[in-house]
């Protein structure tokens, strides 16, 4: 007999999309309430960290060198240029070492980082946040004022590139309502916790 602890099944991993302001940012922040034991992942990214922004939590602010070592070390479960002009990655062992412990890790990554994910971890759950309309997404990025004509334009654009890859994901949660929103990936991810192979093995600890 053995007092150690069956391994956990493995979490699920959830892949989060959505054009620069679709409300992914804030949606992420009520999500965390929610869920606390959620992981979230941090990426890498080579893009100047903004004012608000804190190394480590919101992104591993790294230069071009660092991050190309990486991609020769094989670090990244994905990486994908954004917005043609920044580098952003996911490093693969915080990613695989959270989901063997059981929990479940959330990637707020673009459709290129997704596919590959896809490609890597087939099991992989993918969600679109989608904005109510162009109209209403280019209001939200002007208003942000964070950013030059020229970043909003590029934004814009790559927006409507990613709204494009909306069929490809297997879920789409539209964000006319906020509360709606966090509701709908909330329900995606804690549906997931109860599917059969996930809960077969404390099933048959309880039942036999
Ligand atoms: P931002 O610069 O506004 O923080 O993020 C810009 C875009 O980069 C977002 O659409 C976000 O989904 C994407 N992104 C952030 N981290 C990663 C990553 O690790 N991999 C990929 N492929 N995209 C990322």
């Amino acid at each position: 007999m053995t007092d150690q602890a069956p391994n956990p099944p493995p979490g699920d991993l959830f892949v989060v999309s959505a054009p620069s302001g679709a409300g992914k940012s804030t949606l992420l922040r009520r999500l965390r309430d929610e869920l606390p034991d959620l992981v979230v992942s941090v990426s890498h990214t080579t893009r100047p960290r903004r004012p608000d922004e804190t190394h480590a939590r919101d992104y591993f602010f790294v230069g071009r060198d660092d991050f190309q070592a990486m991609v020769d070390r094989d670090d990244f479960l994905e990486h994908a240029l954004v917005f043609n002009q920044d580098h952003y990655g996911t490093a693969r062992l915080p990613v695989v070492e959270a989901l063997g412990r059981g929990r479940d890790v959330y990637l707020d990554i673009d459709p290129a980082g997704m596919r590959q994910v896809k490609a890597a971890w087939p099991g992989a759950v993918t969600i679109m946040l989608l904005p109510p309309s162009f109209e209403e997404l280019e209001r939200r990025l002007r208003g942000r004022g964070t950013e030059s004509e020229e970043d909003v334009r590029r934004r814009l654009d790559t927006a409507r590139a990613e709204i494009d890859a909306a069929p490809e994901y297997d879920y789409l949660v539209v964000n006319d309502d906020l509360a709606r929103a966090v509701e709908a990936v909330g329900a995606i991810i804690r549906a997931r916790r109860s599917r059969r192979e996930r809960v077969w093995p404390t099933i048959q600890l309880i039942l036999t």
